[in-house]
């Protein structure tokens, strides 16, 4: 895959305001935050989106989330929090290399907003669309 920023802030090319690193995953503060402690954790393998990430890379970063998060919770005084993950264009990802946000989020408001536009899922669909994603495995 092509060489993104994050490749080089991993490889120490360019710099970054490090919060947690270990053999795999790597975490630093957004260049753009959306609100005060916004944080990015990458794996250090190198994949565009999370459907193209190893088993063992992603074990790694579900291991290092909750207490990254726990560290930013508890340095930002936040009382909330998002974690997104985008994948692909459309779904609004700018950097072709597997990232988490941690954004807090504060009483004033500052953080994520989230459009929400709930729909209705009816059984019969419901149990068609499940049994093809269960077909994938
Ligand atoms: P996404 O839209 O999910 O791909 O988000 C990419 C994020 O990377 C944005 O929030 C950017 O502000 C952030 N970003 C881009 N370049 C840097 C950088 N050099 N250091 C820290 N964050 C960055």
């Amino acid at each position: 895959m092509a060489d993104t920023i994050f490749s080089k802030i991993i490889r120490g090319e360019i710099p970054c305001h490090k919060v947690y690193e270990d053999a795999q995953v790597l975490a630093f503060l957004d260049i753009g935050p959306i609100s005060r402690g916004h944080t990015l954790v990458i794996p250090k393998e190198a994949a565009p989106t999370l459907d193209q990430l190893s088993e063992e890379a992603g074990a790694a970063l579900g291991r290092a989330l909750p207490t990254i998060a726990q560290a930013v919770v508890k340095a930002t005084g936040a009382r909330a929090f998002n974690v997104l993950q985008n994948n692909g264009p459309e779904a609004h990802q700018a950097v072709f290399h597997v990232h988490f946000h941690i954004i807090p989020k504060y009483e004033d408001g500052s953080g994520l907003g989230i459009g929400w536009k709930a729909g209705k899922l009816d059984a019969p669909h419901g149990a068609a669309l499940a049994r093809e994603i269960l077909a994938q495995f």
